[in-house]
């Protein structure tokens, strides 16, 4: 699978986007500015983002993302994350405030975006690409993923 880098710092500046990885071409782990790098055709064709955590450097681009192909796509954007972060977004994001309730516009049947959660250990396939969730320490709740094929390397590999 390839995995295209868009974003790894942990701020702003000329050159230098916030965190947010295209899996092949429907996945995005994490929504950080570097989504910026996307042309639209390339937003289009996201289905599915995973969320790490819930700070701004990590999600910043998620809302207006949804802006930008929300009203293009045929299906709502899935967004999976820890309980906690999905909280943190319809608490401070997504609150008709900050930005518009995309999980409920233009309807509730069919929204833009479905904030769907995820557990640590979960393992699952998405878009044909196995997932785990794994732990991640920080000051806030949050977590990774993997490929199992990745966190578990065949014997004998170097
Ligand atoms: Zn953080």
């Amino acid at each position: 699978m390839k995995v295209r880098i868009l974003g790894c710092s942990g701020t702003l500046a000329k050159g230098c986007r916030t965190t947010s990885f295209l899996l092949g071409e429907r996945i995005l782990v994490d929504a950080g500015t570097g989504v910026g790098e996307l042309t639209l055709e390339e937003m289009q064709r996201v289905d599915h983002v995973f969320l790490t955590h819930s700070h701004l450097d990590h999600i910043a681009a998620l809302p207006l993302l949804l802006d930008a192909v929300g009203a293009h796509r045929a299906r709502p954007l899935q967004v999976h994350a820890l309980p906690a972060t999905l909280d943190a977004l319809r608490a401070h994001v997504f609150n008709g405030v900050i930005w518009p309730d995309f999980t409920r516009i233009p309807t509730p049947q069919a929204p833009f975006v479905r904030l769907l959660p995820l557990g640590v250990g979960d393992v699952f396939v998405v878009a044909g690409t196995p997932l785990e969730v794994l732990p991640a320490r920080h000051s806030v709740p949050g977590c990774t993923a993997a490929t199992p094929k990745a966190r578990n390397p065949p014997s004998g590999a170097a």
